[in-house]
């Protein structure tokens, strides 16, 4: 099972049913819409299409609301970018152009640069810079003059409509949260979005600003803060405190901070986030030249393997998907770098170098523990029984060598347990079970998902009996040995004993090898023939207690399960626990 999580930015390329249901099968485990682009109606209609995609599937798939917030970006092409004989507008380095619009006059600036930024960049001043196209164009601040802003155009090129305008250092004094973000926010209340990114946030405050709208409609989304301006990498302490994870947001960070400080950055943002617990995003570019081409460039594998080595929770994709060439290919590239990389000694080792500390809670003491504990038994998984997702969060935050079961009783949750590293989420009711239960259902689970096989050893953390403390919180570590119920019927004797399957269809036991489970698919009301003393257990279609081989269960002190027709060939391993009326794949006796 792979570790980091892929997250695809659904667009023109992207956003149909079969292609959603695509990338699913190809690896994507969130799907993000970007509120930048198009109008509110098309991220309906996206996440709709997400809803009806992941439903055919099964599968745990989250969703992630990106807003546009306080971002800058060129008029539309159709409008006033657009060239009167093409598609771009030319800036011609040496140029000098009004953002506003108009021509310079006896400047140069040809075509009128009318960009339409005045209003939203009125807060620079000489000097400043003012970059376009992430960057790709760089002009400097010559003169403000009322609403016109008129620029030099340092390193020019064709710049097309809607394009990302920086202003590197310089507070624009733009709300935080737009109106246009707070009609986002109501539809990603109303579609219970699993995550919302705040986009171009400074500090705790601008996350708060996020929060509250959501909070005013009783949603309580995750809001995962977008590290993209360098105010908000000085401020990463209190972002990281009141957000719920956070985004490398590598376009923007790359154009409002000097680009050679970007991968270092990323690093020690990783590295917070994970001492903190918080789940963690690489954004941007990780693929890029697969917008075109059918194979990434070395530089680009090198890239999206170095952002799993430094421990990313997820990566993510964005015009890969959203307009690339081959959207499916994309996911299926990455999915396949990051299981070469998961499978090196390399990674295993920068996982046990870099274990965080536990904070003083008693779930994280035990989720520490079960990273340890599952590592020195050779557990398969470790299995979170875990109501808010809490449990299995905090485990992922120590990065086991093995897969995160985390068995939850809330969908929602589930869903949002999608984007963790590690995390194979399922859905499971808990019911009335009592503590044994719980454990031996979710060790189950395990099995289900295809993370251990029957008789494998897992470790098992749950709240038990919680109410006792008066703090719903992890209690409970268990090492456990996951068994895959075959059959389940009358417990007739007690006791528990495993061996191969013998059928003795009319009770002839001749053949009968020792130690065996004797199998007796249909009731028969003669009696056993041969040696009583071979098998160590019964599993019978009768149910009567009074029967022949009740009785000689009783005599000789074997478990026994009646009412059940094992359908398995002679020999199978298989346990019958006589108490609970089960019968398990496998031998699951050994370390109970
Ligand atoms: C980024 O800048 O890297 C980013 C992810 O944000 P957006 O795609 O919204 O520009």
């Amino acid at each position: 099972m792979r570790k980091a999580k892929i997250v695809c930015t659904l667009g023109p390329a992207s956003d149909d049913t079969e292609t959603i249901r695509s990338l699913v099968d190809a690896g994507m485990s969130v799907a993000r819409v970007n509120a930048s682009h198009g109008p509110t109606e098309y991220r309906e209609e996206v996440l709709d299409r997400v809803e009806e995609a992941i439903g055919a599937t099964g599968e745990p798939v989250a969703t992630l609301l990106d807003l546009r917030g306080p971002e800058v970006r060129t008029a539309p092409l159709e409008g006033t970018v657009a060239l009167p004989d093409g598609s771009e507008l030319r800036l011609v380095e040496g140029e000098v152009v009004d953002v506003d619009g108009g021509e310079e006059e006896g400047e140069g600036g040809g075509e009128g640069a009318v960009l339409g930024l005045s209003e939203s960049v009125a807060a620079v001043e000489p000097g400043d810079r003012v970059l376009l196209d992430d960057g790709r164009i760089e002009t400097t601040v010559l003169r403000v003059e009322g609403d016109e802003v008129v620029v030099h155009v340092d390193s020019g090129g064709d710049l097309g409509g809607r394009r990302g305008v920086n202003v590197p250092g310089v507070d624009l004094g733009l709300e935080i949260v737009t109106e246009a973000d707070r009609e986002e926010l109501r539809l990603a209340a109303e579609r219970e979005v699993s995550y919302v990114a705040a986009s171009f946030v400074g500090g705790a405050a601008d996350v708060d600003a996020v929060r509250e709208p959501l909070e005013e409609v009783g949603a309580e989304i995750p809001v995962i803060a977008k590290i993209e301006r360098a105010g908000a990498v000085q401020r990463i302490d209190e972002i990281l405190d009141a957000a719920d994870g956070v985004m490398v947001a590598r376009g923007d960070l790359g154009v409002e901070c000097p680009l050679e400080v970007v991968p270092l950055v990323q690093k020690r943002i990783i590295r917070k986030a994970g001492a903190e617990g918080l789940p963690v995003i690489t954004a941007t570019e990780m693929l890029d030249s697969m917008v075109h081409e059918r194979r990434p460039t070395r530089a680009e594998a090198s890239d999206v393997a170095n952002a799993v080595l430094d421990g990313t929770d997820a990566l993510m994709l964005s015009a890969e998907t959203a307009v690339g060439d081959h959207p499916v290919r994309v996911v299926e590239t990455m999915a396949r770098i990051v299981r070469d990389v998961e499978a090196s000694e390399e990674h295993a080792e920068s996982l046990e170098r870099r274990v965080p500390g536990a904070t003083d809670t008693q779930t994280d003491a035990l989720a520490r523990s079960a990273r340890y504990l599952a590592r020195d038994v050779g557990a398969s998984a470790i299995v979170a029984a875990t109501e808010s997702g809490f449990t299995a969060r905090r485990v992922a935050t120590f990065r086991p060598a093995m897969p995160v079961v985390a068995v939850t009783p809330d969908e929602t949750v589930r869903r949002r347990l999608a984007l963790l590293w590690g995390v194979r989420p399922l859905y499971q009711q808990f019911g009335d079970d009592d503590a044994a239960e719980l454990i031996e259902r979710s060790a189950t689970s395990a099995i289900e998902a295809g993370v251990a096989q029957s008789g494998d050893t897992v470790v098992v953390l749950s709240g038990m009996m919680t109410w006792l403390e008066g703090a719903n919180t992890t209690n409970t570590l268990k090492v456990h040995l996951a068994a895959e119920v075959l059959a389940s019927g009358r417990g007739i004797a007690d006791g528990r004993a495993s061996g191969p399957v013998f059928v003795a269809p009319d009770g002839d036991l001749s053949g009968c090898p020792d130690g065996a489970v004797l199998v007796l698919p249909e009731p028969f009301d003669g009696e056993l023939d041969g040696d009583l003393s071979r098998f160590d257990a019964i599993v019978a279609a009768e149910r009567g207690m009074t029967s022949f081989p009740a009785l000689v269960a009783r005599e000789r002190g074997v478990p026994m399960v009646g009412g059940v027709s094992l359908d398995v060939p002679d020999g199978t391993a298989v346990t019958v626990d006589g108490k609970r009326g089960v019968v398990y794949e496998a031998d699951v006796t050994g370390r109970r």
